[in-house]
């Protein structure tokens, strides 16, 4: 008797689903995270990280203009939202 998709079949589609899945996440983060910036900038708190308050740097800035953090407070946050 045939079972139609075997075992593989289901495991391939359901990481392909997952995988999709990151991806909206990471699209809608990154979307969040652009408002977010903007919002800073209104406030006229832009390139000042909002965790520790020192100012962000250039050429982080530069690099990531939606930047609300500075680098050891990125990586900080992003240990504790993985
Ligand atoms: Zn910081």
């Amino acid at each position: 008797m045939s079972k139609g998709f075997g075992e593989s079949d289901f495991a391939q589609v359901q990481s392909e689903r997952a995988n999709t899945q990151t991806i909206r996440q990471v699209l809608e983060r990154d979307r969040e995270q652009a408002a977010h910036a903007r919002d800073r900038h209104a406030k006229g708190a832009y390139g000042i990280c909002e965790d520790c308050g020192r100012q962000i740097g250039d050429e982080r800035l530069a690099a990531l203009p939606d930047a609300t953090r500075c680098v050891a407070c990125q990586a900080a946050w992003e240990n504790g939202n993985r």
